[in-house]
């Protein structure tokens, strides 16, 4: 069985205690980044094996692991925050877990996108993940594309890009439109902010902007 474990995004409490315990109980644990996952591990004094599993090994090392779990082992997947294969390494791996009849369950959990989302204010009935877009080729492609969605569409965008993204935000959706940055979410410093691209773009102008961002804008 492969195991899908969510992390916290920021706040530690937000572990669930199934999650502590498969992660206890399985034979290791794969992570984006060992010494992110050995700080999370050490804290709730949980030594099973770890190593690594990122985007620049996956290719190669997920036949393998593929061949482990069919040999009867189990293992667990984890990434830096929230939850793995949401703009994070876990879909080639279960992908081919899938195609060759290996059991994968997704433990549910932290991820930045549905505390966001839920806590905005803009419609959630339905919604359009976007994740992060291309930084340069097809960047317009998909704001065209995310321009004319009938419904909120979400973001993850890093700090020091957030008033770029504001800026197109607010030329190809009308400046008029609402829309929410959720920063630092669980964090001590977690803001989220509702308002029109227009004033979006005025108050974040006018910090220095930090933390880990999540952008949303209600449907055209
Ligand atoms: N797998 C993660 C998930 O389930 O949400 C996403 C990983 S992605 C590499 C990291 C991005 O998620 C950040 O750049 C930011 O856009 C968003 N993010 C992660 N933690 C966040 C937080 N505490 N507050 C706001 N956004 C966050």
């Amino acid at each position: 069985m492969l195991y899908l474990v969510p992390t916290p995004i920021g706040n530690l409490e937000d572990m669930t205690l199934r999650a502590l315990r498969v992660l206890k109980e399985v034979d290791r644990i794969l992570a984006e980044d060992t010494r992110v996952t050995r700080r999370l591990l050490q804290h709730y004094s949980i030594t099973t094996p770890l190593s690594s599993f990122h985007a620049h090994n996956e290719h190669k090392i997920t036949g393998g692991i593929v061949e482990e779990l069919k040999n009867g082992a189990s293992i667990a997947l984890v990434s830096d925050a929230g939850t793995p294969g949401i703009s994070d390494p876990g879909f080639l791996l279960v992908r081919a877990c899938v195609t060759e009849g290996v059991e994968v369950t997704c433990l549910p959990g932290a991820t930045a996108f549905v505390p966001a989302l839920a806590a905005s204010g803009l419609p959630c009935d339905r919604f359009h993940f976007e994740g992060f877009l291309p930084h340069k080729k097809g960047r317009q492609t998909r704001l065209e594309y995310l321009a004319a969605l009938p419904h909120t569409f979400v973001l993850y965008e890093s700090p020091n890009r957030l008033l770029k993204c504001l800026d197109q935000l607010a030329t190809f959706c009308s400046a008029g439109r609402m829309a929410c940055v959720a920063r630092e979410l669980t964090k001590i410093h977690e803001e989220i902010r509702t308002d029109t691209l227009e004033n979006l773009k005025l108050h974040f102008e006018s910090k220095n902007v930090k933390g880990e961002i999540v952008v949303m804008v209600s449907g055209a």
